[in-house]
């Protein structure tokens, strides 16, 4: 079987890069070639500036109730595609075919918040701010947006942002991440099936030569980043010394925090999707257990005896609850971590190094670990692992847990398990993320309500989704008006 050379869809076309520098795209279950990405050209970079620039004006004379409709044709398609979108992202990215699934609901979700856009992007007005003067306030769209993606939900983070963007009237490039580039070439396939006009919605594949060319480039009005801290501090400093709107959406290390008053039995299903679900690399994900007080031991127990029993292997085969993670490279990071917290003295009570899956000798598997004895000051209590690696923390107040928690330099997710209103509203009240969950292990935001974030989480005041997303790519006009 040939491998797929992907292309870049500028204008309405599909174009073959001139580039000659591509990357192999693998299965990480499997370490097969399943495609090669190029590193597009600067040339390419900016003829899809261009047609998004050209396109910009038409589209947003636009009527809004039109432009839904695109949103609404996009919707359908996706979900009579719901099943191949899923299996492509098992494929580029290792996650189960549940996950995958997920991802594709959540990612159809934000195209049918986007629908409502005639009614969530009106203004708003008010006669008589002084005698026969009106004053009102019109949202208009800016021009050319882009969105720079992580892999670890190749389908979705791009709709984070492009259907609210388009929706408003701009028009938008996707660059997704060179590591899984095939579900967002399946996907502005069904853009140009459901007949959006040519230069409204472009994708260029390609890495940092690419970001740059965006992030520099005067036509372009603003850039959403999802990805690491390092990263996410490169492209906000770019992007607003080149006078940018930019949100960048970060790095985690996600604290869960379980009182003595918890359901352990009810709640282990939700901590070992938290911890194990997509092999650890969520942006949600749990990295750190805090048992308080009494619970540690039982909790303890049952949490190592659930993640020894969770079955790993490839996404696509029938029953498997955690996949690989997503390249050799990767694994070999993750490993290091194991080693790092080794070295430090915390205990590693369940070793995943070592797991082998029939069949998929090759693949970039490592199954659930756990370290227990965890102090603040290590390296695995403060950085963030990406990989199936759970760190137990025992804590004595749930104080003495907030304090730890505020002492890491992320604020992206937390979560309290508890029977308690009293504890969960103490901890909503004063956790600084920007992502809280009560009884909730993975506390992510639906499309209707922004995806939050603080501290090294997040770098930017508006988020992606919901409000937030109808800001981000409007700019509020005010007109005040007297009639003589
Ligand atoms: P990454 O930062 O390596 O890459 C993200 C994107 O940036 C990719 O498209 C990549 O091509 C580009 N890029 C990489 N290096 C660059 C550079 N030097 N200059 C310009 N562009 C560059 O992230 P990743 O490994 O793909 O994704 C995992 C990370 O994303 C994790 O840290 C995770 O927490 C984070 N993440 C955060 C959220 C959130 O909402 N906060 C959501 C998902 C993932």
């Amino acid at each position: 079987m040939t491998v797929r050379k992907l292309q870049n869809y500028i204008n309405g076309q599909w174009v073959e890069s001139k580039t000659d520098q591509f990357l192999e795209v693998k299965n990480p279950a499997t370490d097969e070639v399943i495609a090669y990405v190029p590193l597009s050209t600067r040339e390419e970079v900016e003829a899809a500036i261009k047609a998004a620039k050209e396109a910009f004006w038409e589209w947003r004379q636009t009527p809004p109730l039109v432009r839904a409709r695109y949103m609404f044709k996009l919707k359908n398609l996706m979900e009579e595609h719901y099943e191949e979108l899923a299996r492509i992202i098992v494929q580029e990215e290792g996650k189960t075919l549940d996950e995958a699934r997920g991802e594709v609901r959540r990612a159809i979700e934000n195209v049918e918040v986007a629908t409502g856009i005639p009614s969530l992007m009106m203004g708003y007005n008010l006669e008589d701010v002084a005698s026969g003067i009106d004053e009102y306030v019109i949202r208009q769209p800016l021009g050319v947006f882009c969105c720079i993606a992580p892999f670890n939900f190749p389908l979705m983070v791009p709709l984070w942002f492009m259907p609210y963007a388009v929706a408003c009237g701009n028009t938008y490039i996707v660059k997704p991440s060179e590591q899984v580039p095939m579900s967002q070439t399946r996907l502005l396939e069904l853009i140009e099936e459901a007949g959006f006009p040519p230069g409204v919605v472009n994708l260029v594949n390609g890495a940092k030569e690419v970001v740059d060319v965006l992030l520099e480039h005067p036509d372009v009005k603003g850039a959403s980043f999802v990805g690491s801290t390092r990263v996410a501090k490169y492209i906000y400093s770019k992007a607003t010394q080149h006078g940018k709107r930019v949100q960048c959406q970060a790095g985690a290390k996600n604290f869960i925090v379980v009182m003595p008053d918890c359901d352990v039995d009810k709640s282990m299903g939700s901590l070992m999707s938290s911890f194990f679900g997509s092999a650890g690399e969520r942006c949600l994900a749990g990295a750190i257990l805090m048992p308080v007080g009494d619970i540690y031991e039982p909790l303890r127990d049952k949490f190592v005896e659930a993640a020894s029993r969770l079955k790993i292997g490839y996404g696509l085969d029938e029953g498997v609850q955690m996949g690989p993670v997503i390249s050799r490279r990767h694994k070999e990071r993750v490993l290091k971590y194991i080693e790092i917290g080794i070295q430090e003295g915390a205990k590693l009570i369940l070793d995943g190094r070592n797991v082998k899956v029939k069949g998929y000798e090759n693949g970039y598997f490592i199954g659930p670990t756990i370290f227990d004895d965890v102090k603040p000051e290590m390296t695995i209590a403060r950085e963030e692992i990406f990989g199936p690696v759970a760190c137990i923390m025992r804590v004595d107040s749930l104080d003495e847990a907030i304090e730890i928690i505020h002492s890491v330099p992320y604020g992206n997710a937390a979560s309290i398990f508890t029977s308690s209103g009293k504890w969960a509203r103490e901890f909503r009240y004063r956790v600084q993320c920007g992502n809280i969950g009560i009884n909730i292990g993975i506390a992510a935001p639906m499309a209707f309500f922004p995806f939050s974030g603080m501290k090294e989480s997040f770098f930017g005041d508006l988020h992606g989704q919901g409000r937030d997303a109808i800001n981000f790519f409007t700019e509020r006009k005010v007109v005040i008006e007297r009639w003589f």
